[in-house]
């Protein structure tokens, strides 16, 4: 295989006539109702949609998190609709972020022990832990912070912690639901940018839900979602947080 053949071939992730049926009593809701698309290495795609438009549904989904009803789901190369628990445990440790509305931090751990907590789980030994997880803290600007608990933390902080927890196991693809949904329109932006700094400069996939347009404007496409439906998919121009334009890499 050639590099030039590998770079335009295969999407990261490729979602084909995807169905998420729950069967609440006697009804059924339909809250994805045949979704297909394909996303490149490299790209910032939002995900937008009103409540219970199904945005979460689809992440979750995308994320192994839950199964879907039919459809297929292909990331990486690897089709996660027929993994078993097990696989899908370790498909998530090796391949995949996750970034919470609700930060989702361990109370009984400060800022460090709660970016490290992934390393321990790939067998990444303590000292080496230490030093990663301090440089992601750094990366987020929360270098001052590392022995604070998160009740010590702004939510805005926690958010920070949570993205770098997130990312401190370089991942290929991070998903963020509503990230910035629990934080003010200052911090909101501030969080933002940073996300998209980071996994621009890592080359990672952002796969990020919201309900604001006005986040989404910041991503390279958009994803509209009504009904468990995509209804349509909006190409935006590369939106720096500086000066804008057509730079590339610094
Ligand atoms: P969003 O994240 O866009 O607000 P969700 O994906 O959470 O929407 O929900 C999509 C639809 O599926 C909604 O109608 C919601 O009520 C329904 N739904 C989500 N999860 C469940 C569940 N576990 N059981 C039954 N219905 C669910
Ligand atoms: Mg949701």
């Amino acid at each position: 295989m050639s590099g030039e053949e590998n770079r335009k071939v295969k999407p990261v992730i490729e979602v084909r006539n995807l169905y998420k049926i729950y069967r609440v009593g006697e009804t059924k809701v339909r809250a994805l109702n045949g979704v297909d698309f394909a996303i490149r290495r490299g790209e910032f795609c939002a995900i937008v949609g009103t409540s219970g438009s199904g945005k979460s549904t689809l992440l979750n989904m995308l994320a192994g998190l839950e199964r879907p009803s039919r459809g297929e789901i292909v990331i990486a190369g690897k089709h996660i609709e027929k993994m078993n628990e097990n696989q899908l445990v370790a498909f998530r440790r090796d391949h995949i972020g996750f970034i919470f509305q609700s930060y989702n931090l361990l109370g009984t751990m400060n800022a460090l022990e709660n970016v490290a907590l992934p390393l321990s789980f790939r067998g990444i030994e303590k000292k080496k832990r230490t030093a990663l997880a301090a440089r992601y803290l750094k990366l987020v600007g929360l270098e001052r912070l590392e022995d604070h608990m998160p009740n010590q933390m702004s939510g805005g902080q926690q958010q920070r912690v949570g993205i770098a927890r997130a990312l401190v196991v370089k991942p290929e693809i991070i998903f963020a639901d509503e990230p910035t949904g629990n934080l003010d329109s200052h911090t909101t932006m501030d969080v933002l940018r940073l996300m998209q700094q980071i996994v621009r400069e890592q080359n990672q996939t952002l796969i990020m839900v919201t309900h604001d347009d006005h986040l989404a404007a910041y991503a390279d496409r958009i994803f509209h979602i009504i009904d468990g439906k995509i209804v349509k998919i909006e190409e935006h121009a590369r939106q720096d947080g500086g000066a804008g334009g057509e730079e590339e890499e610094g």
